[in-house]
């Protein structure tokens, strides 16, 4: 039987060691972890063997490794390793790599790894938006800041929807799909030996596997039951099912409202039955529900962010993986918030300013959002489907 050659990457070792793996190193392989790990079936145990495979830098084993994407980071291995070599930071690493090497372009994935990516990551929706109230401005005779014809305070003076904000969002939406679409394809190539191993052959259609997956992960959150502990923090913190499960409901919602509202504009034009007026009154149902988004959101960050500061700095792994997503979407809220009430308070210019950064803030959470933390929602949810698909659950 020809026998696989395992090619170590030293450089890749090197890497998950920077990216918060650095203690793989202090592993004796005792396989307290395995055996700890809430999640890992019997039959298919980790986080022992991918601790083995970065620590010899087996970046191919680790690339094609299904385990790596069922773990949920809650840092039950980490508590009870007696060697302090933090296998729940490793894999949390690891992931982060191997998407970040799924997602084209790379040099993206590159910025977000570090703050110091942050000035490209934020230049390019800057200037993007900034070239729209330029040119919008010039159309409104060199006025920055005007006023709707009955006074009131209307972004759409500005910022077009037709011709700038619901183009632009779509084209980002639709890009950030199609390289979440590629990266799933690949991450399913890489798995394709493990496929083999499952076994099997396939038992359902992958779209009824997607829609089991997401009720038991989106919607009900069931699997944050069997590993809420945590990462050690020494202090009692918010759970983090609810943090997560918030976060996702408040994305639901606001993409709902967003949808329709969308709808009620375009198909209002040929059915004016359900045209819908923006801005909306605070009374408006859709408009209820967007608040109601925008409170659990609030929520939902609230209790992520109180759990990242209790983490002490050692249990940080891939906190500026986390820190990034949660100062984007703390910016989006806050931005969201004020441009509001800078419009009730009829405070024109911070209103304008604001609702700026809220469009270059929002472009950011799209746009990046395959090379973010969110992108890993996706590839996990793919990871799951595959796993089932081939008779594992
Ligand atoms: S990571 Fe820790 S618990 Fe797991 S095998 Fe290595 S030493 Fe043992
Ligand atoms: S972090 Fe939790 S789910 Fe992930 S390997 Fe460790 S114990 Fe298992």
């Amino acid at each position: 039987m020809a026998q696989q050659m395992l090619k170590p990457d030293a450089a890749f070792a090197r890497e998950i060691a920077q990216a918060g793996g650095q203690s793989v190193k202090k592993c004796y392989q005792c396989a307290t972890c395995a055996v700890a790990c809430p999640l890992a079936p019997a039959n298919a145990p980790y986080p022992r063997k991918e601790m083995i495979w970065a620590s010899w830098g087996l970046k191919d084993k680790l690339r094609g490794d299904v385990d790596l994407w069922l773990c949920h980071n809650c840092g039950n291995c980490s508590d009870l390793c007696p060697r302090g070599a933090r296998p729940a930071e490793m894999m949390a690493a690891a992931r982060n790599m191997v998407y970040r090497d799924l997602t084209a372009p790379s040099v993206v994935g590159k910025w977000m790894s570090s703050p110091a990516g942050l000035p490209y990551l934020f230049a390019i929706p800057a200037i993007l938006w900034l070239l729209v109230w330029w040119i919008a401005a010039g159309f409104n005779g060199g006025n920055w800041f005007p006023r709707a014809a009955d006074g009131r305070i209307v972004f759409g003076q500005i910022f077009y929807g037709d011709y700038t904000i619901d183009p632009i969002f779509m084209l980002t939406f639709f890009g950030a799909v199609f390289v979440l679409y590629r990266g799933v394809r690949k991450l399913w190539e890489l798995f394709r030996p493990e496929g083999k191993l499952l076994v099997v052959g396939r038992t359902r259609h992958w779209i009824l596997h997607l829609v089991d997956v997401l009720i038991e992960e989106v919607v009900t959150h069931g699997r944050f039951d069997d590993c809420e502990t945590g990462p050690a923090t020494g202090k009692a913190t918010p759970s983090r099912k609810f943090g997560h499960m918030f976060l996702v409901w408040s994305f639901i919602l606001l993409a709902f409202v967003t949808a329709m509202v969308a709808l009620g504009h375009w198909g209002g034009k040929v059915i004016p039955l359900i045209k819908i007026e923006t801005p909306m009154s605070l009374l408006f149902p859709l408009k209820i529900l967007a608040n109601v988004g925008a409170l659990l959101l609030l929520c939902g960050l609230g209790i992520l962010t109180a759990r990242r500061l209790a983490l002490n700095p050692d249990d940080q792994g891939s906190g500026y993986y986390d820190w990034y997503l949660l100062g984007i979407i703390w910016l989006v809220a806050v931005t969201g918030i004020g441009t509001q009430c800078f419009r009730l308070a009829d405070a024109i210019r911070p209103a304008f300013m604001t609702y700026y950064l809220h469009l270059v803030f929002v472009w950011m959470l799209f746009a990046y959002l395959p090379w973010s933390k969110l992108g890993h929602f996706v590839y996990r949810t793919a990871a799951l489907v595959y796993v089932r698909m081939y008779g594992r659950s």
